[in-house]
Parts: structure tokens; C-alpha cells; sequence
């Protein structure tokens, strides 16, 4: 079998990888290496959890070994683009982590927090750069930074970015670049948008792919179980007071969805907590911690807040709402099937989302099997149901909720699924925080990409770091298995024989 010591990568790098445990590379990491140590531009198709990061990651910290020089004043010789803060910071740290005996800097910036750290961080120029798009324009239109001197430009998670209405920004940057650079493209699905972008900014690139909406989708045993929106919550309470479904990630469309179903789980004894861009930074990163520590086993997450989290055996992904975009769907059921881990997939539909549902079975060119309702289950009469929606009207609106922002309503008129797109403008997430600002006025705004850093109670963020070649040994989540998704292990479960029979 292919291992890292194979690709002739720098010896700093591979000291690295050993020191992390990585010996062997993930099926995306083993296509793409060799040609990206080349400098060819590459097209991946690759969702988070197989191995992507490292992907890039490693041939750039390789390139960087091999041509040493300094970056310009106020500039950078890598840029990342992500969509958001938290996969941001996640390709910080990893390029802290495969760049620890290399001396190379690396920043981190993105809106929501103070501009002017993020500005002192760059005026000296800085190896690495990181960085959500609407913060870049930000800093570019002050003349904090230049993008004269790029010579390899990563654009990760590209089907993001372009959900969250990234485009206008996207192109804006791509044409201050260098011509002459290397491009590394990557995308958990390929839609024809993201084809023709591709098209448009890679030149003769390698195609590498890992992750074909279809097959993720077939690798993970799936149900539909038909209910009414009122009969949704007690289905949930229902099928979760079974002790057998150990980790599960339930999404709902939107955040205030999020927190309702919290709180209905509350209300019947289930320890869950809710992961979206209205909660504060330290209640991410407290939900996230007890999810992943197991003492909190239901983690509530609308597709944003999802995106990026690297949380190793989900046992169950539960739609609560079904997405309106088909590919979402294949985003969230893939979050079980990580690291090799068993996953199962149950989603409620209710007579709206039919037409969702339609779209996600032509999209994964496959049938959803449909599922009954658990044994025991009795499910609410639509009267009894519209009784206690109507009480939970009336409850007050929960701590933290916006000003001005009602129950169920999206910022920015935004479509579901999404969290709410910007209101418009370019879609760059540096509104959050304005320049100069204190750091963290503002809400964040999910969609926008400028959401608080998870950390993942990793320690600080990068950009208050400032430089952040500061070497955080044993943080690495995983020790083995990061091309689960690529392994292709089939999932025979039979899962409804666990739902409670009583
Ligand atoms: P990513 O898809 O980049 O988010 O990576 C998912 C996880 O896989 C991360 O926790 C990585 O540290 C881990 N990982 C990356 N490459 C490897 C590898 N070759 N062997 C084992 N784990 C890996």
C-alpha cells in the first residue's frame, strides 16, 4: 500500500505526519499529492472527514520547503479561501500542525471580530493566509493586503461558497491574482455552477474525486418516515429515548427550528443542545465538546453549523426538516459515514417536503426506503399538534435572539436550507465586524460565513494568535481512518430494529 514516505515530500513534512500518526494517505490525498507537489492545478471533489485538508495542505507546505522566500510586505504566497470561520480555522491549525518543523507563518482571518489584529497580522506579510471572502475584500479595499504575490490559490469547499452567495466576491478576488499560480479547487459535489467555475479559474487541471453525490449517498442506510410537522417532535422524542442511538446529529432548516426542538426534547428528559449561528462562540464550543465527549449524545445543528465539524461516529443522522437542496441532503447524511463508522439516516417528511424528497431521490438516483412509525409510537392528531405549536408561540422569544428577528424568520430573506443568505451586496461576511470595531459586535450571522470560530476546544483562535506556527501537539481528533468516507463500506444495518418498541 501507497504511504507518505512514497511521494518524496519534504522531510519536515513527513516528520510531521509521523509524529500525528498518518502513515497512510487517504484515497483523495493519494490522488492528489503527486500532481499538486508538481504545481498542476487540481479539481477534487471531496467532502470534509476524507482527508481533504491535508490534501492541499501537504504538497503546499511542500512546494513552500522547496522555494523559500520571504513573503511581500502587506501580501501572501498561499491563500485559502474558505467559506467559513469554522473550516477556516480547522485548515489553519492543519497547516500549523503539517508545518510545525517548518518555519513558515500562517494567518487566519474572517468578519466578526476585530479587523484591526487581522491587519497587524498581515502587515508584514505572512506565508499562509486563510481567509473567508467577504473579510479579504475588506482588508484589500483598506490596503491591508495585496494579492500581487499569490502563488497558489486553494478554494475550498466551492459548492459553499457559492450556496452562501460568495460568488461576486469569489470573482473579484480571483481577478487580482497572479495568472501565473497554481490552482487547488475543491468541492464536495459538482454541479454545473461549479463546473463552469472551475472551467473558468483551473488551467488543464487533474481531476481527482472521492466522494460522487451518488455513492455517498448509497453507502448509508436511509429511511423516510412520513409525519405531519406537528407529529415531527414527538417522533423525534420518540425514536431518541432509545439508548442504542448513541450520537446523533438532528438538522433542522433553520435556527430557530433548532432550539425548538432542544427545548421539546428538554421537556420529555433528552440532554440535547443546538448548534447554529446564533449561539455565542463558548455555547458552540460547549456543545461541541460534550457531543464529542459523549455526554451530551443529541447535538441539534442547522446545515451551516454542520459544515466543517469534524465529529468522529455519529451513529445517526435525523432530518428533521428535509433540506430544499438536494445536495445538503448528501452533506448531512454524510456526516455517519466518517471514519468508517456505521451511519444510519432517517429523515420526516411531511406533505411540503414531498417535492424535496423528490428532488434528493432523482439527485442520489436512488429511492429512499420508507419507513413506518416506530412501534409504540402514537403520533399527535394534527388539533393536538396545532394546540402546542400555538403554546410555544407564545412563549418569549429565547436569550440571544437578534433584535428585531422574529420566530422563524431568515436574516436577509434568505432561502431555507441555508440559514439565510446575505440581504444582498456582495455576500461577504465581514459585516458582522466592522472595521476597527470591537471584536465580536455584533451578531454573527450564519450564512455569511462569519460565524465565531468553533475552536473546537482547541485553545485560541488563529487569528488572535496572530501567527499561529505555534505547534499544538496531540490535537489532532483522529489517529486513523480520515478517508472513511472514501472507504466505501457498505452499511447493511437493519436500524429500525432499534427503535424502542415500547
Ligand atoms: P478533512 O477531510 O481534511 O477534514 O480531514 C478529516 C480528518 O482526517 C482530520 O481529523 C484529519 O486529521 C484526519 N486525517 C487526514 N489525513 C489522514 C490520514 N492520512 N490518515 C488518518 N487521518 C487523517
Amino acid at each position: 500500500m501507497t504511504q507518505f514516505t512514497d511521494f518524496g515530500l519534504a522531510q519536515p513534512v513527513l516528520r510531521a505526519l509521523d509524529e500525528a500518526g498518518y502513515k497512510t494517505p487517504t484515497p483523495i490525498q493519494a490522488q492528489a499529492l503527486r500532481p499538486a507537489m508538481e504545481g498542476r492545478d487540481l479539481c477534487g471533489i471531496a467532502q470534509t472527514g476524507t482527508g481533504k485538508t491535508a490534501a492541499f495542505a501537504l504538497p503546499i507546505l511542500h512546494r513552500l520547503a522547496q522555494n523559500p522566500r520571504k513573503a511581500i510586505r502587506r501580501g501572501c504566497r498561499v491563500l485559502v479561501l474558505s467559506p467559513t470561520r469554522e473550516l477556516a480555522n480547522q485548515i489553519a491549525e492543519s497547516f500549523s500542525d503539517y508545518g510545525k518543523h517548518l518555519s513558515f507563518t500562517n494567518t487566519v482571518v474572517f468578519g466578526g471580530v476585530t479587523i484591526s489584529r487581522q491587519e497587524k497580522a498581515l502587515a508584514n506579510g505572512v506565508d499562509i493566509l486563510v481567509a473567508t471572502p467577504g473579510r479579504l475584500m475588506d482588508l484589500i479595499e483598506r490596503r491591508s493586503l495585496t494579492l500581487e504575490a499569490v502563488e497558489i490559490l486553494v478554494l475550498d469547499e466551492a459548492d459553499q461558497m457559492l450556496d452562501l452567495g460568495f460568488i461576486h466576491a469569489l470573482k473579484r478576488i480571483v481577478k487580482m491574482l497572479p495568472k501565473e499560480r497554481q490552482s487547488l479547487f475543491f468541492s464536495a459535489t459538482m454541479p454545473k455552477n461549479i463546473a463552469g467555475l472551475a472551467d473558468q479559474y483551473l488551467r488543464d487541471p487533474v481531476q481527482v474525486a472521492v466522494t460522487p453525490v451518488a455513492t455517498t449517498a448509497e453507502r448509508v442506510t436511509q429511511e423516510v418516515i412520513f409525519a405531519h410537522t406537528g407529529a415531527k417532535q414527538a417522533l423525534l422524542n420518540h425514536i431518541l429515548r432509545d439508548p442504542a442511538i448513541e450520537r446523533v446529529l438532528v438538522f433542522t432548516r433553520t435556527k430557530h427550528g433548532a432550539d425548538r426542538v432542544v427545548r421539546g426534547l428538554e421537556k420529555v428528559g433528552i440532554n440535547a443542545s443546538a448548534i447554529h449561528g446564533n449561539k455565542s462562540q463558548p455555547q458552540r464550543e460547549r456543545a461541541l465538546a460534550a457531543f464529542k465527549d459523549g455526554s451530551c449524545r443529541v447535538l441539534v445543528a442547522t446545515d451551516i453549523a454542520a459544515r466543517g465539524i469534524d465529529v468522529e461516529a455519529v451513529s445517526h443522522v435525523i432530518n428533521y426538516d428535509l433540506p430544499n437542496v438536494p445536495e445538503s441532503y448528501v452533506h448531512r447524511i454524510g456526516r455517519t459515514a466518517r471514519a468508517g463508522a456505521n451511519g444510519l439516516a432517517i429523515s420526516f417528511c411531511n406533505d411540503e417536503e414531498k417535492a424535496y424528497l423528490r428532488d434528493i431521490e432523482r439527485t442520489t438516483r436512488q429511492k429512499i426506503p420508507v419507513g413506518a412509525f416506530p412501534e409504540g409510537f402514537n403520533p399527535p392528531t394534527r388539533q393536538e399538534a396545532a394546540e402546542a405549536a400555538q403554546a410555544e408561540e407564545r412563549r418569549p422569544a429565547p436569550q440571544g435572539q437578534r433584535p428585531g428577528q422574529r420566530q422563524g424568520q431568515r436574516p436577509g430573506g434568505g432561502r431555507p436550507g441555508f440559514g439565510g443568505r446575505p440581504g444582498g451586496g456582495r455576500g461577504g461576511e465581514s459585516r458582522g465586524g466592522q472595521p476597527g470595531g470591537p471584536a465580536r459586535s455584533g451578531r454573527p450571522q450564519e450564512g455569511r460565513g462569519d460565524r465565531p470560530a468553533e475552536g473546537q476546544g482547541r485553545g485560541p483562535r488563529p487569528d488572535q494568535r496572530g501567527d499561529t506556527r505555534a505547534p499544538r501537539q496531540g490535537e489532532r481528533p483522529r489517529s486513523s481512518g480520515g478517508g472513511g468516507n472514501a472507504a466505501g463500506e457498505g452499511r447493511a444495518i437493519g436500524w429500525l430494529d432499534r427503535f424502542p418498541r415500547s
